[in-house]
């Protein structure tokens, strides 16, 4: 467009300067043919002034020719023909050159040749008549007479000549004058011509110029307009947007999105229907309404037909610019039209392809909506239908999660009821077992020593069998018992110092740590921990358990406590030297009964490490290990970071309940 523009600019510049210089060319050419024109008729004046002038010469040598004879006849004195011979030794040259001078003119050189062929004659004549005289002899009257014949009619023919030079010289003097005047006119005619013309052009030139340019820039400016209303449109539409994410609910979403459109249209009401075409029924869900009667209408079912006779109507825009003169108005435009409301837009809400809803915007101006109005409107509309389906959809999801939080939580109850049914039936169940251990234990021992003698060695064996299972039971109803005593306790959390706790863990396993002759290193001092100081000297014991325990036969066990701090949390690892644990079964051991070896080859009841799962759990902490078979094991547990103050709040003695 801008290229068109500059090519037919540029051609205009080109014919404004071109066009005058080829005016300015074709003046001077023509000047220059006129003034040709003139020198040329000039010349022509000239040319028979130098006639006139040779014919004058020549008539002047006739006459010095008859004069030299004469006065030669009348004395006889050559000296006197002296003329006579300069005459006639030039007269043949006059005569050539004045042919020259003539030969374009038939006339004058025919009359030239009569006057030759005349003096040819006169010639001949004097030539006898000069011989007469110098043989003495008289001339004859007759010759005189003859040659004043011959002399009178050249005479005449040269007068004649001259006579008619001289017209031809008063013609073409007039000839020039006329071109002159010819010359003059016509230059200055054409030179006012071509001016005024130039000056015609050149000004609608310089006006279409003008007039582009004015187009140009009322183009640019109409652009300009259109671009800045651009943008204030995506502006608006942007804070609409906006105004739409910012909404909680549906109702506010439309208001919103109603209040921050009448920045951008004339309309004084608007609202947001949704349709049920089930039921044939619509609802008003929001919107900003002015009249006291159209504001009941909110949140109240009317029949679909209150907004078009046929639902097929309602998939279009409908645009009534004068609602007084429209000729058929549904229901809800003729309430409207009632409270003074004259013109009004409906359009549609879509979400995939489907109706379901529309938006009104009315005033009591007539014709009030513009297509751009039309295209807003029509943008905020189907942006605020999906926002409208995304808020439906989201009430929706609230619900069922509200349902299922519920259901979940009724579930959490039910269960935390049935597991703390069956911690108080198992412990009920170790608990109680313990009385008929201890008789089964009692007896056994009555036996041993009561019936020694009365029992073989078999007998002896079978009672010794008898006791080992009944320790075997004995500890692991004492150790399910400390972890349905864990599960159920209280845990109060206070700051507890690692350093302490480890010593405790090492006086309270001192025996068997003597027994595997274990090399114990702690790297002190050990930070302090949020913690429940007992439970976490339990879990202590049973690691160093573990680590004194699952080494292979004949090796001296080595194990080293240390902590690090990671960001807010201390971990606390125990590393062995021992027999480590495969990758695949790293998470089950920490599970109740979950064993590894048999009772034979390592003892134990399979509940020390989900003693320390749980125990660490309850304490909001976290245990692991990494390990690998044959390479040791470093079992880990993470606590709270607690910060020191001056006094040591690590209250060993604070009293806590684990029961
Ligand atoms: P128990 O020690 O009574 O067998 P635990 O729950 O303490 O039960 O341990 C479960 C299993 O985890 C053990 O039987 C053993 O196979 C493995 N285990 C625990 N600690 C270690 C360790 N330090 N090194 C190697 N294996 C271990």
């Amino acid at each position: 467009m801008l290229n068109i523009a500059q090519t037919v600019f540029r051609r205009k510049i080109a014919r404004i300067i071109g066009l005058p210089i080829i005016l300015l060319l074709s003046l001077s050419g023509i000047s220059i043919w006129q003034i040709t024109r003139l020198l040329s008729v000039m010349n022509w004046v000239e040319h028979t002034d130098q006639v006139i002038a040779q014919a004058y010469f020549t008539q002047k040598l006739l006459v010095d020719l008859e004069t030299g004879v004469r006065g030669y006849q009348l004395t006889g004195n050559r000296e006197f023909l002296q003329p006579y011979e300069q005459s006639n030794s030039q007269i043949n040259t006059a005569f050539d050159e004045l042919a020259n001078l003539v030969v374009d003119n038939p006339t004058q050189t025919q009359r030239l040749k009569l006057i030759r062929v005349e003096q040819t004659n006169w010639n001949r004549q004097i030539y006898q008549a000069i011989a007469r005289k110098e043989r003495g002899e008289t001339e004859p009257l007759a010759g005189f007479q003859l040659r004043k014949r011959i002399m009178d009619r050249i005479r005449n023919e040269l007068a004649n000549f001259i006579i008619t030079e001289e017209q031809l010289r008063t013609q073409r003097t007039q000839a020039v004058q006329v071109t002159t005047i010819q010359v003059i006119f016509t230059s200055i005619a054409l030179a006012i011509v071509i001016g005024i013309f130039l000056a015609y052009f050149i000004w609608r030139q310089v006006l279409q110029v003008s007039q582009n340019y004015q187009t140009a820039l009322t183009i640019a400016q109409q652009q300009a307009q259109q671009a800045q209303r651009a943008a204030q449109r995506l502006a608006a539409l942007h804070n609409i947007d906006k105004a739409i994410l910012r909404a909680e609910s549906i109702e506010s979403l439309i208001n919103n999105a109603l209040v921050k459109m009448s920045e951008i249209l004339p309309y004084q009401q608007g609202f947001v229907a949704v349709f049920d075409f089930e039921k044939s029924t619509s609802k008003i869900i929001a919107g900003s309404i002015n009249t006291r009667e159209l504001q009941s209408l909110i949140g109240t079912q009317i029949a679909l037909t209150d907004f078009a006779a046929k639902a097929s109507e309602l998939q279009n825009i409908r645009y009534i610019a004068d609602l007084a003169t429209a000729q058929s108005c549904p229901p809800i435009l003729i309430q409207l039209r009632s409270q003074g409301i004259r013109c009004s837009l409906c359009i549609p809400m879509f979400v995939e392809e489907r109706l379901f809803g529309e938006m009104n915007l009315s005033t009591t101006v007539v014709d009030a909506f513009d297509e751009e109005a039309h295209s807003i409107a029509s943008e905020v509309t189907a942006q605020l239908a999906i926002a409208i389906q995304q808020s439906l959809l989201r009430e929706q999801i609230q619900t069922y999660a509200n349902e299922l939080e519920q259901r979940v939580a009724e579930r959490t109850a039910q269960l935390e009821e049935t597991n703390q049914e069956l911690e108080a039936f198992t412990y009920t169940i170790s608990h109680d077992l313990r009385a008929p251990l201890r008789t089964m234990q009692g007896f056994a021992q009555a036996l041993q020593e009561d019936y020694t003698d009365k029992l073989d060695s078999v007998g002896q064996e079978y009672i010794q069998y008898i006791t080992e299972g009944a320790v075997q039971m004995d500890t692991l109803i004492a150790d399910l018992l400390a972890y349905s005593r864990l599960s159920r306790a209280q845990i109060e959390m206070q700051k507890v110092d690692l350093t302490s706790v480890v010593e405790e863990a090492l006086k309270q396993t001192s025996t068997e740590l003597q027994e595997q002759q274990a090399q114990v290193t702690v790297a002190k001092p050990l930070p302090l921990v949020i913690a429940h100081r007992s439970t976490l000297v339990q879990i202590l014991i049973n690691l160093l358990s573990n680590a004194m325990k699952f080494v292979q036969p004949g090796i001296q066990p080595t194990i080293q406590i240390y902590a690090e701090e990671q960001q807010n949390w201390i971990q606390l690892s125990v590393l062995d030297n021992g027999i480590g644990i495969a990758p695949e079964h790293q998470e089950r051991i920490f599970r109740v009964f979950e064993r590894l070896h048999g009772v034979e080859t390592y003892p134990g009841t399979g509940i020390g490490l989900a003693i320390v799962r749980k125990g660490i759990e309850r304490m909001n902490g976290r245990a692991g290990v990494e390990s690998q078979l044959s390479a040791g094991s470093r079992f880990w547990i993470a606590l709270p970071k607690a910060v020191p103050h001056s006094n040591n709040s690590d209250d060993a003695s604070t009293p806590h309940s684990d029961n």
